[in-house]
C-alpha cells in the first residue's frame, strides 16, 4: 500500500498521545480551503510503502503511542483495514480523519475495533455543503449515517468544522447544532491559509465571531471549543 506522507512526531494530530500522522493520498472531495491539496489525487508522489511504515513503527514502539491515518481520504483505501489492523497488532492506538462519505467503511472498521478514535468533518450547513467540499452536490445521508455511527458507537470521536469566513456565517452553526445533537466533542477550527491551500482569497473568522458560533453550537453537544487551525 502506498504510503504518501510520514510526519514522524506529532503532539497536536492525536489529542492525549504522542503519535506519528500518515497520509494517505486520494479524495472523492475538492474543498476549496483544503490544506493537503498536493495528496487529493491518488498518484501523488509514494513515501514508502506499507512494509517501510510497519517497520518505522516497530522502532518506535516506547516513543510513540498513537497513528493517525489522514489524508486524502484514507477510508478509500479498500487495503486500510488490514493495516490498521497490523499498526493496532504492535501496540499503537489508531485515530482516522474521515470526511464522513464513507458510512459502510467507517462501520466495517469501526465493528472491527480497528479505530481508537475518529475525527470526521462537518463541513457546513446541509444548504452549504457541497459548495464547501467543492461538489456539484454531496448525499446528506451518507454524511447523516457516519454522524449517527460515531455518536452510537463505542470509539471515541470528534466532530470538527474549519471555518472559513467567505463559506460559514451564523445559520452555518444554527443548521450543524442540530445535525450533530447528543455528540460529546465538536471543535471549530479556523481556516489557515498555507502554500497547500490551492485557491487563494479566504480568510479565517476574528475570535469574536468564532466565540459566537461556539455558542450556537453548544447547547447541542457535550463539549465545544475552539482549537488553533489546521
Ligand atoms: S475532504 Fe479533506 S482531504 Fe478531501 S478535499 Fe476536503 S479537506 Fe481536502
Amino acid at each position: 500500500m502506498n504510503i504518501n506522507g510520514l510526519q514522524k512526531l506529532t503532539l497536536l494530530d492525536y489529542p492525549g498521545k504522542v503519535a506519528c500522522t500518515v497520509f494517505l493520498a486520494g479524495c472523492n472531495l475538492r474543498c476549496p480551503f483544503c490544506h493537503n491539496s498536493e495528496l487529493l489525487d491518488a498518484s501523488a508522489e509514494t513515501v514508502m510503502d506499507d512494509a517501510g511504515l510497519l517497520d518505522f513503527l516497530k522502532k518506535r514502539r516506547g516513543m510513540l503511542d498513537g497513528v493517525a491515518f489522514t489524508g486524502g481520504e484514507p477510508l478509500l483505501r479498500p487495503e486500510l483495514p488490514e493495516l490498521l489492523r497490523r499498526v493496532r497488532a504492535l501496540g499503537y492506538a489508531v485515530k482516522l480523519d474521515t470526511n464522513g462519505m464513507f458510512p459502510a467503511a467507517l462501520e466495517r472498521v469501526l465493528a472491527a475495533d480497528l479505530v481508537d478514535y475518529t475525527a470526521m468533518d462537518i463541513k457546513n450547513s446541509p444548504d452549504r455543503y457541497a459548495e464547501t467540499c467543492g461538489a456539484d452536490t454531496v448525499d446528506m445521508e451518507k454524511i447523516r449515517a457516519s454522524i449517527d455511527l460515531l455518536r452510537s458507537g463505542a470509539a471515541d470521536y470528534e466532530f470538527r468544522t474549519t471555518v472559513v469566513s467567505e463559506l460559514h456565517d451564523e445559520a452555518s452553526f444554527a443548521a450543524i447544532g442540530p445535525m450533530i445533537e447528543g455528540a460529546k466533542r465538536y471543535f471549530l477550527q479556523p481556516f489557515k491559509d498555507r502554500e497547500t491551500v490551492a485557491f487563494a482569497g479566504f480568510h479565517a473568522p476574528d475570535a469574536a465571531a468564532l466565540q459566537r458560533y461556539a455558542e450556537i453550537v453548544r447547547p447541542f453537544v457535550g463539549t465545544v471549543e475552539v482549537r488553533g487551525g489546521e
